[in-house]
């Protein structure tokens, strides 16, 4: 997935805090984790899930865990697709647990098309480089080694903590490791909430920070087809009526609608903070449009930096397109894939009814591609979950709000939250804009990555009741 920065400081430079730690804490077996991680391709061509999850489980044997500890899944028939689920156990059996979760899995990278190897960590100027190093290696590395940690300094967890190292995030048609335990395995991964990417953070045009965003829900993707068919004929006699014509008359119509300004607690939270630190006009716009949906004016002003307009609604857009059969042929058919992104209220009937209505009388038919995803509400903001991760976040950067926020893309979060299982996208691991996930020479700084493992370790300990 993309991860969802906080637009508010899309002028800023984007760096990290550094979060004091101790002299010795394990960095360099950390470092040595993360480096066979992202050495280790799991693209979805020719990489190998399993045995980074083998890697990354024999690490954690070495550091105390039992093999009823480490679960090394591989789905049957695919047998570089695995992952691993670790538990520790906690001593308090009225409370589910928690999952750390990851993916191990990576957007292919080629070698001719990057500057450096895409699977050499190669650490430059203050930053890592390789793919994965940001999407989503560092946070897997990081669970893994809070577990280490954990265990190495003896602690006694009053939570279960259940990390679930999965495949399959960023290639779905194959297979992916969160669907599929939750088809098969769904004990294997029971949980009260999970904390996964897709959190954030921004700072200052002065490098200082501005805030944190804690991610609680995404949005829905449901995919259309809008086509036009027609008897056809010879191209020598075209007639008004034609397939091509009426699908450019459905898109442009399709094009000119904006979905209606819609709210939830998060995204309202979310504006109401980042109009606080935005100049005019965006941020008096914002605070204006929290108050009243309907402001017109605001909606434009707001609207016009297309991150928040996805944030405030659902968006559709044609993403494919094909029509005719020759050259020399009246077409017979036109079609296109409109790709929706449902603001999790929004039922996929609603948004279908609403692109019947816009695109009006011109001679097409709209209809969902299976899967027709259910509605997706975003997880609460409990005092248990957020407080405790403001808290924490206080102690790492005193002062500095952290902002609920939701994902306009999507991640394993959405199957999990399907399942019932709150998943939340946790701040401290910042993803700086520039970092080029999926691009060309993914990058993520060092800095960074050393104070997302720190508040992440803390993170973990106070959600877990380690002292
Ligand atoms: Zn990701």
């Amino acid at each position: 997935m993309r991860h969802i920065l906080l637009a508010a400081a899309s002028a800023a430079v984007f760096a990290m805090p550094v979060a004091a730690r101790a002299a010795d804490d394990g960095e360099t077996a950390f470092r040595a984790l993360y480096k066979e991680l992202v050495e280790t391709n799991t693209d979805h061509k020719i990489g190998d899930c399993t045995t980074a999850a083998r890697q990354i489980a024999a690490r954690m044997k070495a550091a105390g865990f039992t093999d009823s500890e480490l679960n090394v899944f591989v789905p049957e028939g695919l047998p570089l697709d695995g992952g691993l689920i670790a538990t520790m156990a906690g001593s308090d059996t009225s409370k589910g647990a928690v999952m750390l979760l990851a993916h191990l899995d990576v957007v292919e990278a080629r070698r001719e098309d990057w500057t450096r190897d895409p699977f050499t960590l190669v650490e430059e100027n203050g930053w890592f480089y390789g793919r994965g190093t940001a999407d989503d290696k560092a946070q897997a590395a990081i669970w893994a080694d809070t577990l280490i940690r954990l265990r190495q300094a003896g602690a006694k967890p009053k939570r279960t903590l259940k990390m679930v190292l999965s495949c399959g995030e960023e290639s779905l048609p194959r297979i992916n490791n969160i669907r599929w335990l939750i088809e098969k395995h769904p004990d294997w991964i029971k949980a009260d909430f999970a904390l996964n990417e897709g959190g954030s953070g921004a700072l200052k045009p002065d490098g200082t920070p501005l805030a944190l965003g804690f991610q609680a829900g995404e949005k829905v993707t449901q995919n259309f087809v809008i086509e036009a068919t027609n008897p056809g004929g010879h191209s020598s006699v075209p007639r008004p009526d034609n397939a091509i014509y009426a699908l450019a008359t459905a898109l442009s119509r399709m094009a000119a609608y904006q979905f209606p300004v819609r709210f939830n607690d998060v995204t309202k939270n979310m504006f109401a903070s980042v109009a606080t630190m935005t100049p005019a006009p965006v941020g008096p716009a914002m605070a204006r449009l929290v108050a009243n949906p309907g402001d017109a004016e605001a909606n434009a002003i707001v609207s016009a930096d297309p991150r928040f307009g996805s944030m405030l609604r659902t968006t559709c857009v044609a993403t494919l397109l094909e029509g005719g059969h020759a050259i020399n042929a009246l077409p017979q058919r036109a079609k296109a894939t409109v790709n929706c992104r449902m603001f999790p209220s929004d039922k996929p009937d609603e948004v279908k009814a609403a692109l019947v209505a816009a695109i009006g009388d011109a001679p097409v038919t709209v209809s969902a591609i299976p899967p027709v995803n259910p509605v997706n509400p975003p997880p609460l903001l409990s005092e248990e979950v957020f407080g405790t991760a403001k808290k924490v976040a206080a102690k790492h950067w005193p002062g500095i709000p952290v902002v609920p926020t939701m994902s306009t893309g999507a991640t394993d979060g959405r199957f999990l939250i399907q399942a019932g299982i709150p998943t939340y996208g946790v701040p401290g691991f910042f993803a700086e804009p520039d970092n080029n996930a999926h691009g060309l020479n993914e990058r993520i700084s060092v800095k960074g990555v050393m104070a997302g493992r720190a508040y992440l370790f803390d993170l973990t300990k106070a959600y877990a009741g380690v002292k």
